[in-house]
């Protein structure tokens, strides 16, 4: 790894369980959760002597983790020198994988997104060469972002399917049995990595950036191409027990004939996402149904999910009557995640979600109608309002939480 060597061997001592190490972690952590502080403010908080606090805040500007900011601007009394994170201390790059493209950003150590690259066209496979295309995008990035690599302290990388972040194991994606994802792109990268599930990240991204006001149980919904759901419970991930939580698209739900991506038959994803869309529409578009999407599918024998939505914004009624129909089930679907979990708030992000009111409206009549009002009476159900930068942010924040020990 090229890591900073000041904070890797601070890293290394903190986790073989060095007590000064360990409470000085807790000290970023404090920083990290309550914002700048006096010295007799952090000993408080932390309840720790005001020697010791500051003898490790001093150990802690040593190694260029805190800066001493100077009085506060605060009038009154005695004014004392106001400590926090130094944000130039390190970087954490998030890259969310589409199928066929990936954004890219970059927070600095007190979570600030200072860069951020947008869509980048990339085509998702299962082979070698798209591992390598994503690798060699990655770097360009950060040749791009202009941080030297050594302050990279870690890089989040979200992708779609199984996927268990603890073992570092892709299932769906770059899969090999010899070794995990993760330690094949630190070798290639020369960064640690941290990989995700795609839903699970964009839901911590919306726990930590997005419009969370304290709920503690929330469900991130990311209806995308496919449909992942992201699960916080009591302010934590929720993984499941091997790390596959939030399958939700592979909910045993239509009683069809129609094939999912898993190789099952039936699943929610099936009749619930943005490919359930684009099957239906196709569908009736082949029937000779009237829409301004007639002309492209008759030349082309296709259209885009990009394409579906541009249609929904400019009122074609054959497009909003389809995201319509596949917002019921949806609905539907997410009253039963409702009556199961009771959550105070989700939130309904991924490429869908573009589609606004027209698919909000149904969700919100078939939550309605089908969750028991006791148990949803004080759910709120919503749009993300973070525009596709959830996931980014996700990657960048879990990238940071993990490397400092705070999930
Ligand atoms: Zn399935």
């Amino acid at each position: 790894m090229q890591t900073d060597n000041k904070i890797s061997s601070f890293l290394k001592l903190a986790s073989e369980g060095n007590k000064n190490a360990i409470i000085k972690r807790r000290i970023i952590r404090q920083y990290l959760t309550g914002g700048d502080c006096s010295l007799t403010d952090l000993s408080r908080e932390m309840g720790l002597s005001v020697p010791t606090v500051t003898k490790l805040v001093g150990e802690l500007i040593d190694e260029g983790f805190v800066h001493d900011f100077g009085k506060q601007s605060t009038s009154g009394g005695r004014r004392p020198n106001l400590y926090g994170l130094n944000p130039d201390a390190g970087y954490f790059l998030g890259v969310d994988v589409c199928n066929n493209h990936v954004s890219f950003g970059l927070i600095n150590f007190k979570g600030r997104l200072i860069k951020y690259k947008k869509e980048v066209p990339f085509s998702l496979a299962k082979t070698k060469p798209s591992l390598d295309e994503l690798c060699d995008l990655i770097d360009a990035t950060i040749a791009g972002f202009g941080i030297a690599r050594k302050k990279i302290l870690s890089i989040g990388i979200n992708l779609s399917g199984r996927v268990d972040s603890a073992s570092g194991y892709s299932f769906s994606y770059f899969y090999t049995e010899d070794k995990p994802l993760t330690r094949l792109l630190e070798e290639r990268l020369g960064c640690n990595v941290n990989i995700e599930n795609d839903s699970r990240a964009m839901a911590y991204g919306e726990y930590m950036c997005g419009g969370c006001n304290n709920e503690k149980n929330v469900i991130c919904i990311n209806v995308s191409w496919g449909l992942g759901i992201g699960i916080i419970l009591n302010g934590q991930l929720f993984y499941g027990h091997s790390g596959f939580s939030g399958e939700f698209g592979h909910f045993p739900f239509f009683d069809n004939e129609i094939i999912c991506r898993c190789g099952k038959r039936g699943c929610l994803e099936t009749g619930a996402s943005g490919l359930a869309v684009h099957r239906i529409i196709c569908e009736m578009l082949a029937q000779g149904r009237a829409s301004m999407l007639s002309e492209k599918y008759d030349a082309t024998g296709d259209v885009s999910l990009n394409d579906i939505l541009d249609a929904v914004h400019k009122e074609d009624v054959l497009a909003i009557e389809v995201v319509e129909q596949v917002a019921h089930q949806l609905g539907k679907a997410i009253a039963g995640l409702i009556n199961i979990f009771n959550p105070e708030l989700i939130i309904i992000g991924g490429t869908l979600s573009t589609a606004g009111q027209c698919l909000m409206l149904a969700v919100q009549s078939a939550v309605y109608k089908y969750s028991l009002q006791l148990v949803s009476k004080d759910t709120t159900v919503r749009l993300s309002t973070l525009a596709g930068e959830a996931g980014v942010l996700g990657a960048c924040m879990l990238a940071r939480s993990k490397t400092l020990c705070l999930v």
